[in-house]
């Protein structure tokens, strides 16, 4: 047996952790796109596989057995080239996310939105101050548009591309608490909050504060999974998947 997880999240590297102590070879593989990761225990490898082929190679080259995409559920690229690859390697592939925020208790009073434009829309009917939590590679959507409005951006990575002059930057990455972040959208005066249906616990506390302010939130859906592609949401499930359970 030979793992391939395809990471860059918490869910990746407590797999990698579990199968690493039951003694299953595993590899992680992470995009490269951070400058301080959190590495997975076992194996790890850096970088893009160069599209399809590159990862079919990479499958066939390294005796891979199985592909768990472990990716974040908006790292829909990835998702989609790990399906094609595993199917032309002839492996089992499995998709491991967390389960979204669409059963949070307060799920229903968000806006759920399926775009990231469709976001910025409902986001001026609601507001006039956002809090932009989407990631920095859904900016080119909000940066001109917005250009002369005061946003407040949440990131994890310096930006390549300058923001605007009207908007503040910060530069952090969970977990984060309720109370700092009640105290960020109090500083901001922020009254809509954009944020990406991530799901789990690192980047929920802001949810709870924007419900605490009666700050309006913009929730922008999960995109869909390619066709026939099992996906499981848990730890569990995809340990029974790999027979590792
Ligand atoms: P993406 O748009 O789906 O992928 C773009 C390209 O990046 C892929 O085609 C692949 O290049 C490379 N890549 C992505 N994930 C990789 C991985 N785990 N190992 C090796 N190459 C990878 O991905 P993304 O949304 O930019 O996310 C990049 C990474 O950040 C992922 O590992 C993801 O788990 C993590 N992350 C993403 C988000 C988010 O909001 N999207 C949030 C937190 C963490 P090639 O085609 O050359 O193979």
């Amino acid at each position: 047996m030979q793992v391939l997880i395809l990471g860059g999240t918490a869910e990746a590297r407590s797999l990698a952790a579990v199968l690493d102590e039951r003694g299953v070879p595993v590899i992680s593989s992470m995009a490269g796109r951070v400058s301080r990761p959190r590495m997975p225990a076992g194996e790890v490898r850096i970088g893009g596989f160069g599209g399809v082929t590159g990862l079919a190679e990479y499958v066939a080259d390294e005796r891979i057995t199985h592909v768990v995409d472990a990716t974040h559920p908006f790292a829909t690229t990835m998702t989609a080239n790990a399906v094609a690859a595993a199917e032309i390697a002839e492996v089992p592939f499995v998709r491991y996310a967390r389960p979204g925020w669409s059963t949070h208790p307060l799920a229903d009073t968000w806006t759920w939105v399926p775009s990231y434009p469709a976001a910025r829309e409902a986001a001026d009917t609601l507001g006039t101050r956002p809090f932009l939590t989407t990631g920095r590679q859904t900016l080119p959507h909000f940066r001109d548009p917005w250009a002369d409005r005061s946003v407040l951006v949440r990131v994890v990575e310096p930006l390549t591309d300058p923001a605007p002059e009207s908007w503040t930057v910060v530069h952090d990455r969970g977990p984060y608490e309720r109370d700092g972040e009640t105290a960020l959208l109090r500083k901001h005066g922020i009254d809509v909050l954009l944020t990406k249906d991530s799901g789990g616990s690192y980047t929920a506390a802001k949810l709870d504060a924007a419900a605490e302010l009666g700050v309006a939130v913009v929730v922008v859906s999960r995109p869909s999974l390619p066709t026939g592609a099992t996906e499981v949401d848990s730890l569990a499930g995809v340990l029974t998947h790999l027979g590792a359970d």
